[in-house]
């Protein structure tokens, strides 16, 4: 198994659930007592905020550049970054350390292509949703996205913000997010991308049957994705070959 290295805290409430689905989705491929191979940094995520609203891309980019050094240093052989938006720098952390990382939203692309859709509504930061960096890259795997009308966008990245890195979930944000997901379905999104990684604290994908249409969550696509690439190739094939002998 590879050592897997979370670039968290931002925030600290989503960084959480990776580390449970990704300790759930290891044990669940390998059984019996084990769990991730991982390390963690965590950042001041109030550091990281104050770089992103005032701009300062350049240096909150430097900033992750020098933890995903760190978690290269502590042996990690791949790096997950677990933010949507800050993804805005993953070519500065990329330049900096020689073991890939596992961007989001090429993971985020692939779950959608196997649904076979390729029009998604993108609900996250008004950061992801207005700026190109992350539907660019949804764009070079050929999906099309739509985002929600200025209105939707301030509300969705308010309760962002101001709610769910807090830890607070309220129902009254929920339907307004079911709302914002329809007025999306409408205009002709096949599905919706939960691009911000707290999101999926307010929005559960049984949640699909309220909007009509699939749910993308990115955390748990992620985290999904981190196991697949870390859980080595051999062991699978090891399990596989002991299925054909009929062992298991
Ligand atoms: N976790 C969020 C995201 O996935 C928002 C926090 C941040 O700005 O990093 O975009």
């Amino acid at each position: 198994m590879k050592r897997i290295g979370l670039l968290g805290g931002m925030s600290w409430q989503s960084t959480a659930e990776y580390y449970r689905l990704i300790n759930e989705a290891v044990a669940a491929r390998l059984g019996a007592l084990h769990s991730a191979d991982l390390v963690m940094v965590s950042v001041d995520f109030a550091q990281i905020e104050a770089l992103q609203v005032s701009g300062r891309w350049d240096e909150a980019g430097q900033r992750l550049a020098d933890e995903a050094r760190a978690l290269e240093r502590a042996g990690a052989d791949l790096i997950v970054l677990c933010t949507n938006t800050m993804h805005k720098v993953a070519p500065a952390i990329e330049a900096a350390v020689s073991v890939p990382l596992l961007h989001l939203a090429d993971a985020t692309a692939g779950a959608v292509l196997s649904a076979d859709l390729t029009t998604v509504g993108l609900l996250g930061t008004a950061f992801t949703m207005e700026q190109d960096f992350y539907r660019a890259r949804l764009d070079r795997h050929g999906l099309t996205t739509l985002i929600p009308d200025a209105a939707g966008r301030a509300e969705v990245h308010r309760v962002i913000y101001d709610e769910l890195c807090h830890g607070v979930i309220r129902d009254e944000s929920r339907r307004r997010y079911l709302e914002v997901a329809a007025e999306l379905v409408e205009a002709g999104a096949q599905g919706i991308i939960l691009g911000c990684t707290e999101i999926e604290l307010l929005l559960r994908p049984d949640m699909a049957e309220d909007v009509g249409v699939p749910l993308f969550p990115t955390t748990r696509i992620h985290a999904l994705a981190a196991v697949d690439a870390a859980v080595d190739a051999a062991v699978d094939a090891a399990v596989d070959a002991v299925v054909d002998v009929g062992l298991l």
